[in-house]
């Protein structure tokens, strides 16, 4: 077990995201001897918290899992796990760094997350914090450029240790006091994964993420039109968690700029949609199988009509005359028999 000079063992806390690059950073300090815990935070936007509980896995799939948690198992750590999904909503719709390729401000976001680390490394006594950052790697937070703006801005310059980079970076003060062994650490720079992938082999691990899967919902393409969407219709940068967390299922098609529909693809996605019911017009055929819909906004009776034809569309019924469709308002409820839309009836621009 790695000590500092007056005997205390060498307390590390690194990022663990459960991709291959923080799992390595790991097993590259375990081998020093340094105790190692991890954080993992939540932001609201995290792919693998909510999409297990959304979405049918296909056939034959693996069950969904955490990749954090699995990793941490696997490595034998303590995961810290976090939640800054109320402070995160600065950083996202204010991000002062600007936003990458969708609506991702991964500099910001780095930031952010590593000054919180540092709060719970000085609250939790840990000497210093890690991450698997690899210089090259990313084009916006991962730059040779942007890395020292994490450590500074992020309130842990000297402070913050890259393994899996730090032969390319400056000594920072755990290699200066000889609590880490620099002549052990790694200089991986550039987008390869081949170096990573070599590294895992020796250290037997086989078990980790693609690293094309991605874990946050704000570097997909999908998912951030809709949320431009969701912005313009309010004329404000905002939202809550129920409107990040209803962004991920269901078909989202906007007939006009006051009301948009959510209309559930299976029935994973309409059970997860029941739980959103509150407040919000809900539209299903009680009779043909078929979709639930959830309405945000104030369709007015003629686009409610609408609606129902559009439902209508997507169930089981969408080849007879008329289907008969259920409108849930609060506790009122009526009934609407509507022929459903054609195909050609719905336009391209109505989807989001
Ligand atoms: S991809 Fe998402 S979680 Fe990762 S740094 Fe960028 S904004 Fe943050």
């Amino acid at each position: 077990m790695a000590e500092t000079l007056q005997g205390s063992p060498i307390r590390a806390l690194g990022l663990l995201s459960g991709g291959l690059d923080s799992t390595l950073a790991v097993r590259l300090l375990q081998e020093q001897g340094i105790h190692v815990e991890c954080i993992n935070f939540y932001t609201g936007f995290c792919i693998q918290s909510h999409t297990g509980a959304i979405r049918n896995p296909r056939a034959g799939a693996p069950p969904p899992r955490h990749d954090a948690l699995h990793a941490a198992a696997t490595l034998g750590v303590k995961l810290h796990m976090v939640d800054i999904s109320e402070p995160y909503v600065q950083i996202v719709t204010k991000p002062r760094y600007g936003y990458g390729k969708n609506l991702n401000p991964c500099l910001d976001c780095k930031v952010f997350m590593v000054k919180k680390a540092a709060e719970l490394r000085e609250k939790l006594g840990f000497h210093f914090l890690f991450t698997g950052e690899v210089v090259g790697q990313r084009p916006m937070s991962q730059r040779k450029n942007t890395l020292p703006i994490i450590a500074r801005e992020g309130g842990a310059a000297g402070w913050l240790l890259r393994p899996l980079c730090a032969l390319r970076l400056p000594p920072t003060e755990p290699e200066l006091r000889g609590w880490v062994d620099r002549s052990r650490l790694l200089g991986f720079s550039g987008r390869s994964r081949t170096p990573q992938m070599q590294l895992a082999a020796h250290y037997h691990l086989t078990d980790y993420p693609s690293p094309a899967g991605g874990c946050c919902f704000l570097t997909d393409e999908n998912y951030t039109s809709r949320l431009r969407d969701l912005w313009h219709s309010r004329g404000e940068k905002q939202y809550t968690m129920e409107d990040i967390l209803l962004l991920k299922a269901g078909r989202h098609l906007r007939p006009a700029p006051e009301y948009k529909v959510i209309i559930g693809r299976d029935e994973t996605e309409n059970n997860f949609l029941s739980g959103f019911r509150y407040g919000r017009i809900a539209i299903q055929a009680p009779d043909v199988p078929g979709p639930l819909a959830l309405v945000e906004g104030d369709p007015d009776d003629a686009a409610l009509t609408l609606l129902c034809r559009l439902v209508a569309r997507f169930g089981k019924g969408r080849q007879l005359v008329e289907v008969t469709l259920e409108i849930t308002r609060g506790d009122a409820v009526t009934r609407r028999t509507v022929a459903p839309l054609s195909a050609e009836e719905i336009p391209a621009t109505w989807y989001i």
